[in-house]
């Protein structure tokens, strides 16, 4: 569906919550779906997911127009509802960022899922059950996170030239921070998304090619790729707690994309010291029980070695869990409840 199709069927929930007065140079507004944002104002309102197949939603979200021309960003925040540093980070940042100080636009996107947030469900939307960071670029005719994430496709995506698209580890995830950067295959674009993942100013940065035989997207930030926008992916935060250092970790590392993309004063710090890694594998649990882990997030193990442990529902061991190559564990899980095929670790090798 077009832009234009798109924003008819939207219909305004909440508006001003912020604004700032409009600069006498008065240059062009920002429109989303039937709301303008002037040069120099900050404007906080709902996009609303009508209702189709299931239940409507809708999704908060901040528009910050600078009063200087620039680029347009778009940071993600909540895809998963139960990631909550990133969350917290937007707020931070829509009550910081000054409109009179920013060349370009920002647009911050609170809480993508909210229907999972409210039922603090992992991985998946409790209307639909589905994984919203697997179903894009969405389906206008689809389930609710289907309807989602076509909303954030048709009137955010595609009016970015960059995506951060947040998330963390969520209530059963123990991981140690870290940046996807998707790789189009196109060595000039791809550089420019590079120096975006560097920006962000984590350490552990995964290469993560991106399919271009003409399949579905499924990521948020496969999708901006796909439509020639640079995009990342970052994870901060484990375990679903929403700790200071992971909530100022996130904060961080939009200000300094912000400088990186000169969308705001100062210099950019770039992490120079970074562990390169690549053929990420999620390893699949092979049963459903109780999984007990003997590595932690970060660790890095060899070939064959032991990542956990399973367990049937008496507390009687019933398996192993070995590491198909040497790596880095990016995350694994740290709660007790197992299903078979859900995720058990996330392993990549150093490049
Ligand atoms: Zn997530």
């Amino acid at each position: 569906m077009s832009k234009k199709t798109s924003v008819w069927c939207l219909s305004l929930l909440s508006l001003t919550a912020f604004f700032t007065p409009l600069l006498s140079q008065q240059q062009s507004v920002f429109e989303i779906a039937g709301i303008s944002v002037g040069n120099g104002e900050k404007r906080s309102f709902a996009l609303e997911v009508p209702r189709g197949l299931d239940e409507g939603t809708n999704i908060p979200i901040t528009v910050v127009h600078g009063s200087d021309t620039g680029p347009v960003l778009l940071i993600v925040a909540g895809i998963h509802g139960y990631e909550y540093p990133p969350i917290s980070a937007l707020h931070s940042v829509q009550r910081e960022l000054d409109p009179d100080q920013l060349a370009g636009t920002v647009i911050l996107v609170h809480i993508a899922n909210l229907p999972s947030f409210l039922a603090r469900t992992i991985h998946i939307n409790p209307i639909d059950g589905k994984n919203l960071n697997r179903v894009f670029p969405g389906d206008p005719n689809g389930t609710q996170s289907e309807r989602i994430a076509h909303i954030i496709t048709s009137l955010l995506v595609d009016r970015a030239d960059y995506l951060v698209d947040m998330h963390g580890g969520d209530g059963n995830e123990a991981l140690r921070p870290y940046v996807y950067w998707p790789v189009s295959g196109d060595s000039a674009f791809d550089q420019e998304t590079r120096s975006m993942a560097l920006a962000f100013g984590i350490d552990h940065i995964v290469v993560d090619p991106v399919a271009t035989d003409g399949s579905p997207s499924r990521y948020t930030d496969h999708t901006a790729i796909l439509r020639g926008i640079h995009a990342i992916t970052t994870e901060t935060g484990q375990l679903g707690n929403n700790e200071t250092v992971w909530i100022d970790m996130a904060t961080d590392g939009i200000w300094n994309l912000l400088r990186h993309l000169e969308m705001v004063p100062g210099q950019a710090t770039i992490v120079e010291e970074v562990v390169w890694l690549e053929n990420y594998f999620v390893i699949p649990s092979p049963s459903t029980g109780i999984f007990e882990a003997t590595v932690r997030d970060g660790y890095l193990v060899s070939e064959g070695g032991l990542i956990g442990r399973l367990l049937d529902f008496f507390g009687n061991p019933t398996g192993e869990v070995r590491a198909p190559f040497s790596g880095v564990v990016n995350y694994v899980i740290g709660t007790p409840p197992i299903n078979q095929g859900e995720p058990i670790a996330m392993l990549s090798r150093i490049r």
